[in-house]
């Protein structure tokens, strides 16, 4: 069955791959920058366009540009609060029920903020955001690629200080084609070492071999896109071994080019194949998409069932960085909910 309209909005969903800058609204971004820069309008309608990708946006240069614009004035903890909570508003708005919500201190702090003061400013917003909306958030912490290695330090060290009061886990983001994760090994050993849960981006534009050193290197336990994994046959049938999860991005996929269009993206065949496939957002800002928006593609692009959609969203819940406690409950949740759903659509069928 498929399901396209807006009851799709109702269902209870979950979010592993969302990061908060990239998750901005373009009224935010209108309201940070005017007054300190010349912004090239009047009004946040006619900066939708330096903030969106258009939809036939194909290359990862074009995508990140769109950061380059508005990223300097995320720099300010205020600034992160405001995004954060705004992020989870609109995330509730759309029955999210839990989502992590990730970013890299290390590119946020400035001489006058600290990475600690920026995840400060992050963690108030969830608060706020938790106890207005009820959507429950997970900080992950992006360690980045091609950065120094006292900022992996501080980012591993706060991700320890505030493992359990918000933080959940750390990410290794940033151009995988340049940068190994090989260096990444030791901290990301520490970091686990204390409990600390683990996912990188890798496969995305880059190849296989990118999503093995996550995997053996970095004992990641979920990956971030992973959609090259394909390329290997005896490495695609040990990911499918190990029901390692993957944090599938569709619509970032094709706008950043690893896909070539919505009619080529692996999510079908990697679901078919016994991949355990996760749908999320990635940058709903600079996509200009929701979690219930990549639903509908799933089904109308990538020839998937809502059935197979709502599978999905059980495999989120179960590769939730959450303790076993919190992870069930929402499961039950999610699932109760669920059901009612369908038999109100079983209902209006008759
Ligand atoms: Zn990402």
């Amino acid at each position: 069955m498929k399901i396209l309209g807006e009851i799709l909005r109702k269902f209870p969903k979950v979010d592993l791959h969302c990061h908060i800058d990239g998750s901005i609204r373009v009224e935010t971004i209108f309201d940070i920058m005017k007054g300190k820069t010349d912004l090239p309008c009047d009004n946040p309608k006619d900066l939708a366009k330096y903030v969106h990708v258009s939809s036939d946006c194909r290359s990862l240069t074009d995508f990140l540009s769109k950061f380059e614009f508005f990223y300097p004035y995320l720099k300010d903890p205020a600034v992160m609060e405001r995004i954060t909570y705004e992020l989870a508003e609109d995330a509730a708005k759309e029955n999210i029920r839990y989502f992590e919500a990730r970013f890299a201190p290390c590119l946020q702090k400035s001489g006058q903020y600290s990475q600690e003061d920026i995840l400060k400013g992050v963690l108030r917003g969830a608060e706020r955001a938790t106890s207005h909306f009820g959507v429950k958030v997970g900080v992950i912490l992006c360690v980045y690629r091609g950065t120094a290695l006292e900022e992996w330090e501080e980012t591993v060290s706060l991700a320890e200080r505030y493992f359990g009061k918000g933080v959940v886990g750390i990410d290794l983001a940033g151009d995988e084609s340049k940068y190994s994760a090989r260096p990444f090994k030791q901290i990301f050993g520490r970091a686990r070492s204390r409990g600390i849960h683990i996912t990188v981006h890798a496969g995305e534009a880059w190849n296989w071999n990118s999503v093995r050193e996550a995997v053996d290197l970095l004992h990641a336990e979920r990956i971030g896109h992973g959609i090259k994994i394909s390329e290997n046959d005896v490495f695609f049938e040990r990911i499918k071994q190990l029901q390692k999860p993957l944090e599938i991005c569709v619509t970032s996929n094709v706008h950043t080019g690893a896909v070539r269009s919505y009619d080529e993206h692996p999510l079908r065949e990697f679901y078919r194949r016994g991949i355990r496939t996760t749908i999320n957002t990635d940058d709903r800002g600079v996509s200009n998409i929701d979690l219930t928006h990549e639903w509908r593609i799933a089904q109308e692009k990538c020839g998937l069932e809502l059935e197979d959609v709502l599978d999905m969203n059980m495999n989120s819940c179960e590769a939730a960085f959450l303790p076993p406690g919190e992870k069930t409950a929402l499961k039950e949740e999610i699932q109760k909910e669920t059901r009612g759903l369908m038999s109100e659509i079983e209902k209006n069928k008759k």
